[in-house]
């Protein structure tokens, strides 16, 4: 039995993993589940899967939710604040955590998991956009096992022979992400400067949280799932492609030298890589509707607009740039979308804001953790300023 931590359970990636294991209760136990200050929804999920361990970093929603599962005669334990996530990441009879809290906020429990050598599905991409370097050495050093739960890298992945060796040396050419191009994919730039919060969220393929549905429609998700794959694959930024599929059918490919290009299929669900990662190098069942190609009948692919969503080229710069620039950057765009659901920028600020910040500062970075994460607070601080400037 496999003994399993979701950091980030309320969100869509860690529902849709409870619906995984819900699935294989033979195999599959929850140990701990940690979020933010949902306080109902974790409520919910304790009562229904009794892990040994709840977290909500929130102190007071945390003592709430302790109060509550007392009086419904649950044995789960409540712990708070940010220190609990690396507990329950950690602890020894922990197997496997899935990584799925939003953000930079993900970066020190998915650390610690590696660090404790677990088994580790990774959907967190910013820790890797923060600190992809140090990330990927604490993984070999701690003989981690990191499986990606974005589907564009857990696509890959599944067409690559393995990832012990360079990939160049498997006969990798390159490496080439589809995305779907968001709700404004054939918007054009007037229109892009109108649009909403809630049209922002309304993905047209996929069921995602807040953030990732606006980085989806501003081409950001591409662009830091770009520096995702040349930490967790070892390519440089030039070996990553990125087409538009809108159909979301294939979630990515590999092309070989021999002019082979291995393509990874499914109908758009986050069931089937989380599925495969859970049970890899084995398969398990999910409820993801059977893919059928006749009725789809057609799939699309165009190059990627980089006039009207920017975002893709601004982190193509800073994964050539290397050091804390992906850091500036994952950090600016947190604090603009941030300010974009909030209704204080439009949506067309959201590059302006990133390629300001990036630009103003200077990017320093020793490698060590404290640097990123110095790095990373002043761009929000200078991201916040430059949002008090141009504010609606
Ligand atoms: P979400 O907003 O639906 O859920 C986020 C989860 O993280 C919630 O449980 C929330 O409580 C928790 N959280 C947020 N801030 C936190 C903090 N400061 N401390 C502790 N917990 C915190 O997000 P999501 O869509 O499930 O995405 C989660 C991660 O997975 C992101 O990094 C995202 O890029 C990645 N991802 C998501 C999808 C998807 O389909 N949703 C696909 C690929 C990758
Ligand atoms: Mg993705």
């Amino acid at each position: 039995m496999q003994q399993i931590t979701i950091l980030g359970s309320t969100g869509s990636i860690g529902c849709s993993t409870l619906a995984v294991i819900k699935e294989h209760p033979d195999k599959y136990q929850v140990f701990a589940l940690a979020a933010n200050q949902q306080l109902e929804k974790l409520f919910q999920q304790c009562v229904e899967f009794k892990p040994r361990y709840a977290v909500l970093v929130n102190e007071a929603a945390a003592g709430q939710l302790a109060e509550r599962l007392k009086a419904a005669g649950s044995i789960t334990v409540v712990l708070a604040g940010t220190q609990a996530l690396e507990t329950i990441a950690s602890e020894p009879q922990v197997n496997v955590v899935m990584a799925a809290i939003m953000g930079a906020a993900g970066l020190l429990p998915t650390l610690a998991a590696v660090k404790a050598s677990k088994k580790v599905l990774l959907a967190n991409k910013e820790s890797l956009v923060l600190a992809g370097k140090l990330f990927m050495k604490a993984v070999k050093d701690h003989k981690a096992t990191l499986l990606p739960i974005d589907s564009e890298h857990n696509a890959i992945f599944q067409c690559l022979p393995c990832t012990q060796q360079p990939l160049t040396e498997m006969g990798v050419r390159k490496v080439v992400l589809t995305a779907s191009g968001g709700p404004f994919r054939t918007y054009s730039s007037a229109e892009l400067r109108a649009v909403t919060p809630e049209q922002a969220c309304a993905h047209p393929n996929w069921s995602m949280g807040q953030k990732i549905s606006v980085d989806s429609a501003s081409m950001m998700n591409k662009g830091l799932e770009l520096i995702e794959a040349c930490h967790l694959f070892a390519i440089k930024p030039e070996q990553v492609d990125v087409v538009i599929h809108p159909q979301s059918i294939i979630h990515s490919m590999v092309d070989y030298v021999d002019g082979s290009v291995l393509a990874q299929m499914g109908n758009p669900d986050m069931c089937t890589p989380i599925a495969h990662a859970l049970a890899w190098p084995n398969r398990i069942s999910t409820a993801v509707k059977p893919l059928n190609l006749v009725d789809i009948c057609q799939l699309d692919f165009y190059p990627p607009d980089e006039q009207r969503f920017p975002c893709l080229k601004l982190a193509r710069e800073a994964a050539a740039e290397g050091g804390a620039a992906p850091a500036v950057l994952n950090a600016a765009n947190e604090v603009a979308v941030e300010a974009f659901l909030a209704g204080t920028i439009r949506f067309v600020d959201i590059p302006l804001i990133n390629e300001e910040v990036l630009s103003k500062l200077e990017v320093q970075d020793s490698g060590e953790l404290e640097s990123i994460l110095a790095a990373d607070s002043k761009a929000r601080e200078v991201a916040t300023a430059v949002i008090k400037h141009i504010g609606l």
